[in-house]
């Protein structure tokens, strides 16, 4: 089963815009925090502004009302000026510093001085003093007394706090709306081709990486550059992969022909170690092997031994020189082996002897044998020498015998063959023979 590609998390979206509202925060507090500045300075300035316009709108009526002492009409234009917005409190003394009137808030020294005094709260309470003076129809000018005016720079506070509560109200909307889109937006753009390029690169294996991956969504930026790269990877991994399975074909076949080869070869060069070279017959190794084989197969089926020694061969040699006594040796061989029975094993010993190793065989069918082979022989003209004859000692085992003593007992009988005159068939000695001999 191919590994499952990972599930698909909005973990890049989110610190991305995490990272993205932090640096927004730090730039909206900072321009916040200089809009509050001005918005503070605007509000305090047209708060002076407005308390100075005071004079020109009241003075007057002032003047009047003082110079008349007409109580009401004062009261009047005090209540009036309490409604103004920038006006906390207002107080009117007269010539000789002592308060006529007051309304609001004002201040408790009854000194009369226009200098600020600190209250509590955000705000700064701060006065404007003004002079009355009379004017009569001649141009004398009559002082009747002053009046002040009471403000709070709390009041171009109040103003800007309302313009802070609006941007942030604004400004935690906009970032609520931003967050979701953004989230989107890059969930879309990049979370989404990132989870496609993981499930590509989690289900790839030897048969999909010819398949080239394809974004999603249009488009050519860094994301399609790196998926252009990773196909061009996985192109030439194709390629070495494939180059790899020819070369290990390749390997495989010749493997297997060396393989065949080294087999055939083994095979030639068992059958050239199991063979006597100058007669093409089983060598003695092979003889060997074939009497231990039969041996281990007898079973009480019988196996019988005949061994052949050519008579006077030396004279051969001597006479004819080495190569026509090579002949003779080719010549009986193939005598021997056209005769051998089925099952048979017929061998060069050594020398100019050669033994029939004869499975299932008793001591009178291998003498049967042997006399056939001998009469064979005598009867057939060899190379260069013409007809030649062979003594052959035949033996067959006894219960429990081993390999060597059959073949001691067959030696023995060969050897009786030649001293009871040659070319003649002489089985083993019977055991009471022997003991009487
Ligand atoms: P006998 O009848 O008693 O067996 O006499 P023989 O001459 O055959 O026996 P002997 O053991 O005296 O001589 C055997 C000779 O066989 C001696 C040796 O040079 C010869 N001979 C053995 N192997 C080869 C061979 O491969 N080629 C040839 N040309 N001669 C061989
Ligand atoms: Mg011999
Ligand atoms: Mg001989």
């Amino acid at each position: 089963m191919p590994p499952q590609p990972p599930a698909a998390t909005p973990v890049l979206a989110t610190r991305l815009i995490r990272a993205i509202f932090g640096c927004y925060f730090v730039v909206a507090a900072a321009l916040t925090a200089v809009q509050l500045a001005v918005e503070y300075g605007d509000a305090h300035d047209h708060l002076q502004r407005d308390v100075a316009a005071l004079e020109r709108t009241f003075g007057p009526g002032l003047e009047d009302a003082v110079w008349r002492f007409n109580g009401e009409v004062l009261r009047g234009i005090l209540a009036g000026m309490r409604e103004i917005p920038a006006v906390v409190g207002v107080e009117v003394r007269d010539e000789k510093g002592r308060r006529v009137e007051a309304v609001g808030a004002v201040a408790e020294a009854d000194s009369g001085a226009a200098s600020p005094t600190r209250v509590g709260g955000l705000g700064t309470r701060f006065s404007r003093r003004f002079d009355l003076v009379h004017v009569d129809e001649t141009g004398r000018r009559y002082p009747v007394g002053s009046w002040t005016v009471f403000s709070d720079t709390g009041i171009a506070i109040e103003q800007v706090r309302r313009t802070l509560v609006v941007i942030l109200i604004n400004s935690a909307i906009k970032t609520v709306m931003l967050w979701f889109i953004f989230v989107a937006v890059i969930r879309w753009m990049v979370g989404r081709p990132l989870a496609q390029v993981a499930a590509h690169l989690a289900r790839m294996d030897r048969e999909t990486l010819a398949e080239p991956l394809v974004l999603r969504g249009g488009g050519r930026h860094e994301l399609h550059a790196l998926v252009a790269a990773l196909n061009a990877t996985t192109d030439r991994l194709r390629r070495a992969f494939e180059e790899r399975n020819a070369l290990t074909h390749d390997l495989t076949e010749m493997n297997a022909t060396l393989q065949a080869r080294v087999a055939a070869r083994t095979r030639e060069l068992e059958a050239l170690a199991a063979t006597d070279q100058l007669t093409g017959l089983p060598n003695r190794r092979r003889l060997d092997a074939a009497l231990d084989e039969a041996l281990a197969a007898e079973a009480g089926s019988g196996l019988a031994v005949i061994v052949c020694d050519v008579d006077q061969f030396k004279a051969v040699n001597d006479q004819h020189g080495h190569t026509v006594g090579d002949a003779v040796l080719g010549g009986i061989a193939g005598i021997l082996a056209q005769a051998q029975g089925p099952g048979d094993t017929v061998g060069r010993w050594g020398g100019e002897e050669f033994m029939l190793v004869c499975p299932g065989a008793d001591l009178a069918a291998a003498r049967a044998r042997a006399e056939a082979l001998r009469v064979r022989i005598e009867a057939s003209a060899l190379p260069f020498v013409g007809p030649r004859t062979c003594s052959f000692g035949v033996a067959a085992r006894r219960p429990g015998e081993a390999v060597d003593g059959l073949v001691a007992r067959a030696d023995a009988a060969l050897y009786r063959a030649k001293r009871n005159g040659r070319n003649r068939v002489e089985i083993e000695e019977s055991i009471e023979a022997r003991d009487a001999a």
